[in-house]
């Protein structure tokens, strides 16, 4: 295999990123800029020319023939594998970061030592970058949204990235084939977090005539080599993402449908005399999913449920709960305003919220430590709690609940003196800073903001950005039963980038009775829409209405704030 012009561009750019970060000759870096030029311009494909021809082109030259050459031949270079020898590995991917050169990037390894992604979000999370010489506020905002970018490149897509794309597609093969006749299985279907690739189905007796069809479809782009009579592969090009549609005939179609929505796990659960849920719902065509389910001896399972979790067990003991639905939801805690680093006023943030049918805002800005993110000194709560008093009065009946995200210190301790701990309706503690614990330490500083009798709710207990970067290790099971054992609701943040309690613990936490609550961690107004991701995962979970803290009205909410704080209870853990 030899490279075409467009690799071995890319091949000399990455040369010129790591001479510019190792501050080679500028001399030297401009013959690299120049041949690149010379190549995009030029009429010509290098992988006809031999190195002779090549160093007779006005602006590659003798050396960079020899470069060209070696790179056709070996894919790489002397040049490229000294640059490298003395490059940390992390740092490539950092040089993939738009916006972000190989200059600032020299500032950000020598003087943070950042030498990977992962630390280089750490330095902006910490609000370090932006203080560097150069860099600033608007910088670092850059940087992490580049480093989404990035990340959402890699084949993989959070659900809230593609719904809209997939709706599309489902609609145009609606209006193609009927409605009824096409569905969503797959991971997609159960609501998972990450997908890298689309299934659908679509029943047809005629597959020849449905391959036409669905090319007509301009955002689809069929891999011919993949596809096969019955199973049309190829992607969306837009997002690059798999799609995959399997053509069925009608009596097959609820059975395809069951197959190819559960996960391996739940269709190998051994059900009546089958070894599996699969060979059961292989042994026969069906009506509809309800009746499979029922014929196998199971309360019917909800999609996202299909996990092999615990639903074949509740299922066997008809007690698959009803679901949380978004619109039980009656309020949004765990929100921000221009008091710290939201994009909106109080006013605004509660205006909205009410306009969208709420009964309640629970606004929990930064504490004081999070400097970075504009915390609120104690002055400024005070002016806050007088303003939310003034704001309840206008807006009632609406409600805001005066809470505040806490962060917990390094040593687990939270961030203001009792009085003023005491003189808000509820507490988010949160972890923002030292993120590169390990999981005892982790788990530790989390135990004593638990333990603390003035933590109501636990924000993003790992502190994960899905795609972006793992979250702090923690013993998942303590920190639950320790929410137990403290009456500490725990949060499924509802950002689409967090989703933060993991859905695969949600289950666990309602076993040990412990309440979460669906946060959006607004920090504009539009991010209340959000609070539907967090229903979401938290039905794959088992979530349901009466275990959810804003699903409580007002009132209930406000009383078990009340009863919350009174209890001043002796810390357990
Ligand atoms: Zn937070
Ligand atoms: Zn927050």
């Amino acid at each position: 295999m030899t490279l075409d012009n467009k690799s071995i561009t890319r091949k000399l750019k990455l040369i010129i990123q790591l001479m510019e970060l190792h501050d080679e000759n500028p001399f030297k870096i401009r013959s690299y800029q120049s041949a690149i030029y010379t190549i995009d311009q030029g009429a010509f494909s290098l992988e006809d020319l031999g190195r002779e021809a090549l160093q007779e082109i006005k602006g590659i030259g003798k050396s960079m023939a020899e470069v060209i050459t070696s790179l056709k031949e070996t894919q790489t270079s002397p040049v490229i594998e000294e640059l490298l020898a003395k490059t940390p590995e992390g740092l490539l991917e950092v040089l993939q970061i738009k916006g972000l050169g190989p200059k600032k990037i020299k500032i950000l390894w020598k003087d943070l030592n950042v030498t990977s992604t992962h630390e280089l979000m750490e330095a902006c999370q910490s609000g370090q970058v932006a203080k560097l010489k150069g860099f600033g506020e608007r910088t670092q905002q850059g940087i992490i949204q580049a480093m989404e970018y990035n990340a959402s490149n890699t084949g993989k897509w959070l659900y809230a990235e593609i719904e809209e794309v997939v709706e599309a597609l489902r609609q145009d093969l609606e209006q193609k084939f009927g409605i009824g006749k096409v569905s969503i299985t797959g991971d997609y279907a159960r609501n998972m977090e990450i997908l890298d690739h689309i299934e659908l189905i679509i029943e047809t007796a005629d597959g020849k005539a449905v391959f036409d069809s669905i090319n007509s479809i301009s955002s689809l782009y069929q891999d011919l080599k993949t596809s096969s009579p019955d199973n049309w592969r190829g992607e969306i090009k837009d997002l690059n993402i798999k799609v995959l549609i399997h053509l069925t005939p009608p009596h097959s179609f609820v059975q395809e449908n069951l197959l190819r929505t559960g996960s391996r796990a739940h269709l190998l659960s051994p059900v009546l005399e089958y070894p599996s849920l699969a060979g059961f719902f292989r042994s026969k065509p069906f009506e509809s999913e309800l009746l499979a389910y029922e014929e196998a001896g199971l309360s019917f399972i909800p999609a996202e449920l299909r996990e092999g979790h615990f639903e074949m067990r509740l299922a066997k003991e008809g007690k698959i709960p009803e679901l949380l639905e978004l619109d039980d939801l009656k309020g949004s805690l765990h929100n921000h305003s221009t008091y710290s680093d939201g994009k909106h006023s109080l006013k605004d943030m509660a205006s909205y919220c009410k306009s969208l049918g709420y009964e309640y805002l629970g606004i929990a800005d930064h504490s004081k430590s999070a400097f970075y993110a504009g915390g609120l000194d104690i002055e400024t709560v005070i002016a806050q709690q007088q303003e939310i008093k003034l704001l309840n009065r206008e807006l009632a009946p609406f409600r805001i609940f005066s809470g505040i995200e806490s962060d917990i210190l390094i040593d687990g301790s939270l961030d203001y003196p009792e009085d003023i701990l005491a003189s808000f309706d509820f507490i988010v503690a949160s972890i923002h800073s030292s993120l590169g614990m390990n999981r005892q330490k982790a788990t530790a500083r989390l135990l004593t903001a638990i333990g603390n009798s003035y933590t109501t709710i636990l924000g993003h207990p790992t502190g994960r950005l899905l795609l972006r970067r793992d979250g702090y290790p923690i013993d998942h099971k303590i920190i639950i039963d320790a929410c137990a054992a403290n009456d500490v609701v725990i949060e499924i943040n509802a950002n689409p980038w967090r989703l933060d309690l993991d859905w695969r613990w949600v289950n666990y936490a309602l076993e040990q009775g412990v309440k979460l609550s669906i946060n959006p961690d607004a920090h504009e107004k539009e991010a209340f829409s959000h609070m539907r991701y967090g229903v979401l995962v938290g039905r794959k979970g088992g979530l349901t209405r009466e275990m959810t803290l804003n699903a409580f009205s007002a009132d209930d909410l406000a009383a078990y704030f009340d009863r919350r704080k009174s209890l001043k209870v002796s810390p357990k853990t």
